[in-house]
């Protein structure tokens, strides 16, 4: 494989890469299947497949905690802490303003005063 206007005219080698050095001499080093060598175009264009993305991804991961899935399962946490939070907090308050409302509920309007929170 060459390209038009490289320096393979004459090469002899029918694999060489073929490249213009800056020697001005044809590049000796072995053809990739694009027709250059690695330093002359043929090097790697990264993965390209999901698969090759995915093993490239794992590879560089140290340890995942600024990924963006765990961030947004940090958010959802939060959330639920916080949601769970305000509830307990309305049922205190229902459970003193309203203690038989909370009996009827099946629950202890003392035990749930004593509840504690998730910190
Ligand atoms: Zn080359």
């Amino acid at each position: 494989m060459t390209r038009e206007g490289s320096a393979t005219i004459n090469d002899a080698r029918p694999h060489a890469c073929g490249a213009k050095t800056r020697a001005g001499r044809p590049c000796k080093n072995a053809q990739m299947p694009n027709g250059r060598c690695r330093m002359h175009g043929g090097k790697s264009k990264g993965p390209r497949t999901p698969e090759g993305i995915e093993a490239i991804r794992k590879a560089i991961t140290k340890h995942g905690m600024r990924s963006k899935s765990f961030k947004t399962l940090m958010g959802e946490l939060r959330y639920i802490k916080r949601t769970t939070r305000d509830l307990l907090t309305k049922l205190k308050q229902v459970a003193c303003e309203n203690p038989d409302a909370i009996r009827s509920g099946g629950l202890d309007p003392e035990r749930v005063l004593k509840m504690r929170d998730l910190s």
